[in-house]
């Protein structure tokens, strides 16, 4: 029996299928989300325009390509016996075993049955006399849902450059988050990667084992830490698995960024020289994200963070053998940890190699692209691939690809093109009953992302159910609400240190985007806190109200 009325039986959407909620998007979000919603007994339909579901897992196919928080984190908390069924082969899983991952999930909840995939929603128009939402999907069909989700992720719109000759380059260019399904080989070729971010710092040694050349492109040097990767044994899992509920408790609850972790107790100015080095080098040594937690001010103290930068380069001038190349991979313009952090395997070793080029373009970025070559400082490269690592137009750029209108018309795009404007990260004024998770304004990206989507469908399933059994049909954040959470997320940002760096947590990457801190920085645990005390408060900044009174109007 569902904990809310169905929408789904009536009558003015008898020509057109009808749905209690329509999902935008089949990666770790939107799975979540359906099986919530199904366990309500609601119709969902979810549309995901990849051919798979999986979302990132999908989509980013490169060499090398892993999670960076490791798997027996980076995985669904919500089922027992799925934490204790699938066992995870590697530290960090690469990418096809998250993708089977997901796939496993969709078989193992029988989800597939309500995804729709190789279709987009494109449209999706608030109709204000009959309280619900109209989608329009690729391939031509209309449908009515009363509520809609997106779970669109915060790094599914690949960005190509804007280089002068890109369309004219004769070999094969291939961009990290749209990567083929069939094996690329690189043997023989001369390759160009652009781009030092996470997704080059992970492909580039891999491709560099297999090219006759490899020319990285880099504009900005970023930190990485290795990642120490390894398989895991039996054992090890088992072990993991007798402290799950405390792991899974810490990262909700008391985490800033969803990953169970020893948390440092001072700042690095507390400790002398010698003291902070062992630290570093303990956190170096075991590798990974949580090098960031060495100390408790890292991100907020200048002097602080430049302790651990320096640590960091001069690691990279012990590990590359070049000074000149050293120095050109030493990151001198943000904070270490103002851009996220990367982790690798070999990445800065790989420079070592003589088939690897290391060409600075921060003056003068690539001029032109030619048909066989990357002409940068006046030199061309001469190249058979080209691996665009650019990124992503990040958590907002999926959302406003899709023709959304809320009340009065009004295009959400437009609402946020001086910066996205939600209330929790959750909702944006004026477009009722329309949730995203993991939108701007939530830790989201700052976090271990299965944690703050768990976190976000849950809270959206409970809101759900909460309104069903008082008979309210229809929840929008309030204008003042929306207000007092935009200015709060962005006075915490400019807390730390994260806003100078030209990051795309920034926009900074994207021309002409606004330059908006857009993840909540407070902290997973302290987020998740706020939402529940909105929630208990009987959704405080959010109006309820009931739709059959806007239907009798429209009726009479
Ligand atoms: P996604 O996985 O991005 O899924 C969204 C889906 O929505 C996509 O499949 C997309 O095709 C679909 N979609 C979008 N718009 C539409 C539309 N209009 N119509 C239909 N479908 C649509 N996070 C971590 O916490 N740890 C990691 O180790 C980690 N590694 C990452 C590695 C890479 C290479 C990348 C790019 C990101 C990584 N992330 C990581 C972030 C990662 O995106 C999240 O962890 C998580 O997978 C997001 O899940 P999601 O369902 O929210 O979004
Ligand atoms: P990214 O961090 O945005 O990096 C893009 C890179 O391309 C940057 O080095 C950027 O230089 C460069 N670039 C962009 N446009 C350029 C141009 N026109 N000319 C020259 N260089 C250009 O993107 P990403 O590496 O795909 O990573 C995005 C996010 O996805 C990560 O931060 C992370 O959250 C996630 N991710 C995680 C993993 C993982 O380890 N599990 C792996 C991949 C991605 P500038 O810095 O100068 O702009």
């Amino acid at each position: 029996m569902s904990a809310l009325p169905s929408t789904s039986g009536k009558d003015h959407f008898a020509e057109a299928a009808c749905y209690d909620v329509v999902v935008v998007g089949a990666g770790f979000a939107g799975m979540y989300m359906l099986h919530r919603l199904r366990g309500l007994g609601l119709k969902v339909r979810v549309y995901e325009q990849g051919g798979d579901v999986g979302g990132t897992w999908y989509w980013n196919r490169y060499p090398g390509a892993r999670c960076d928080v490791e798997s027996m984190q980076y995985s669904y908390s919500f089922s027992e016996e799925l934490q204790r069924e699938w066992d995870w082969s590697e530290r960090y899983a690469p990418q096809a075993e998250i993708l089977n991952y997901a796939r496993h999930v969709a078989e193992r909840f029988d989800l597939r049955k309500d995804i729709q995939l190789n279709t987009s929603v494109d449209c999706a128009g608030f109709d204000e006399s009959a309280g619900e939402w109209q989608a329009t999907t690729s391939d031509g069909k209309t449908v009515g849902a009363k509520f809609v989700v997106l779970a669109t992720g915060c790094l599914s719109n690949a960005r190509l450059p804007d280089i002068r000759g890109l369309s004219d380059f004769a070999g094969k260019v291939y961009h990290t988050g749209h990567w083929p399904h069939e094996a690329v080989d690189f043997t023989g070729q001369r390759v160009a990667v652009v781009g030092t971010g996470s997704s080059a710092i992970q492909s580039i040694p891999v491709i560099a084992r297999q090219a006759r050349h490899l020319y990285v492109f880099q504009r900005t040097p970023n930190f990485s830490i290795p990642a120490h990767n390894a398989a895991l044994t039996a054992e090890e899992r088992e072990a993991f698995r007798r402290i799950y509920p405390e792991v899974r408790r810490f990262a909700r609850e008391e985490a800033r960024n969803g990953i169970y972790a020893e948390l440092p107790d001072r700042g690095a100015l507390d400790d002398g020289d010698n003291a902070r080095r062992a630290r570093y080098e303990q956190r170096w040594a075991r590798g990974g994200l949580t090098f960031m937690l060495a100390y408790n001010n890292l991100i907020l103290d200048q002097a602080a963070n430049d302790t651990a930068a320096d640590f960091v380069r001069a690691k990279i001038a012990e590990i590359v053998k070049d000074p000149q190349t050293a120095k050109l991979l030493q990151p001198d313009n943000h904070p270490i940890g103002s851009k996220r952090i990367c982790v690798d395997t070999d990445y800065y070793a790989t420079f070592n190699r003589s088939n690897v080029t290391l060409v600075d373009i921060r003056t003068n970025g690539i001029e032109e692209i030619l048909p066989n070559a990357l002409r940068a400082g006046g030199k061309d490269y001469e190249i058979d691939a080209l691996v665009l690592a650019t990124g992503f137009d990040a958590m907002t750029g999926s959302v406003a690809r899709i023709d959304i209108r809320g009340r009065g018309g009004r295009t959400l795009k437009g609402k946020w093109a001086e910066g996205p404007k939600t209330y929790l990260g959750l909702m944006s004024a004026g477009f009722p009953n329309l949730f995203i998770v993991t939108g701007p304004g939530s830790p989201s990206v700052l976090s271990n992302m299965i944690v703050s989507i768990e976190q976000h469908v849950d809270w959206i399933a409970d809101c759900m159910v909460w309104m069903g059994q008082r008979g309210l049909d229809l929840v929008e954040a309030t204008k003042g609400a929306e207000e007092g959470w935009v200015a709060h997320v962005n006075e915490v940002a400019h807390m730390t240190l994260y806003p100078q760096a030209n990051s795309w947590y920034m926009g900074a990457n994207i021309p002409g985007k606004p330059r908006i801190f857009m993840p909540y920085i407070g902290g997973v645990g302290v987020y998740r806190r706020i939402c529940d005390d909105v929630a208990a408060k009987g959704y405080d900044g959010f109006a309820m109200t009931a739709a059959e009174p806007l239907r009798e109007a429209a009726r009479s």
